[in-house]
């Protein structure tokens, strides 16, 4: 048993940093309450998006932050790997218009997003008087509000200063 552990211990590592390690560490109990394997790519894969709070990580982007530290993970596993974090509740995944599906922690606080069409920046927010709105919308028609997901596309403000730099030209 102590053998086995420590192998496992060593093949983690191959996958994550220290600081991932211990960021998914506390993440084993979680995928195994899930009924899953603690497997090098799913810790490694949960890592990531632990690492990168501030984005939404589409399976491509997960699959090129691993080839980046090759880690040898096939672009199948990424993409099970990610659709069996979503079914568990792990991941959120949205479906912008932007093409390709993104996934973010699902952390329980509920908040929406503007997405730029052009370079596909996303920005989160959550607006009271918004969520007010909408319960008092669905109130007047009679229904109660289980869960709804906002997404408002644009052009973000960078975007639109490079646009009036191009038309200056
Ligand atoms: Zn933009
Ligand atoms: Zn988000």
């Amino acid at each position: 048993m102590i053998i086995f552990q420590f192998v496992q211990t060593l093949h983690y590592k191959h996958f994550l940093t220290t600081l991932e390690m211990e960021i998914a560490m506390g993440h084993t109990e979680q995928i195994r309450s899930l009924g899953m394997k603690v497997t090098g790519p799913r810790l490694k894969i949960l890592s990531l998006f632990e690492t990168h709070p501030e984005e939404h990580l589409s399976a491509e982007d997960v699959y090129r932050l691993t080839l980046e530290e090759d880690l040898n993970i096939g672009v199948a596993t990424v993409y099970r790997v990610l659709a069996q974090f979503e079914e568990a509740g792990i991941l959120m995944r949205h479906n912008f218009d932007t093409g390709k599906a993104v996934y973010e922690l699902d952390r329980g606080n509920h908040h929406d997003h503007l997405v730029c069409v052009r370079c596909g920046k996303i920005t989160e927010f959550c607006d009271d008087r918004i969520e007010k709105l909408q319960d008092d919308v669905a109130e007047e028609h009679g229904y109660e509000i289980i869960d709804h997901a906002m997404y408002l596309y644009g052009t973000c403000g960078e975007c639109q200063k490079s646009v009036k730099k191009a038309r200056r030209k």
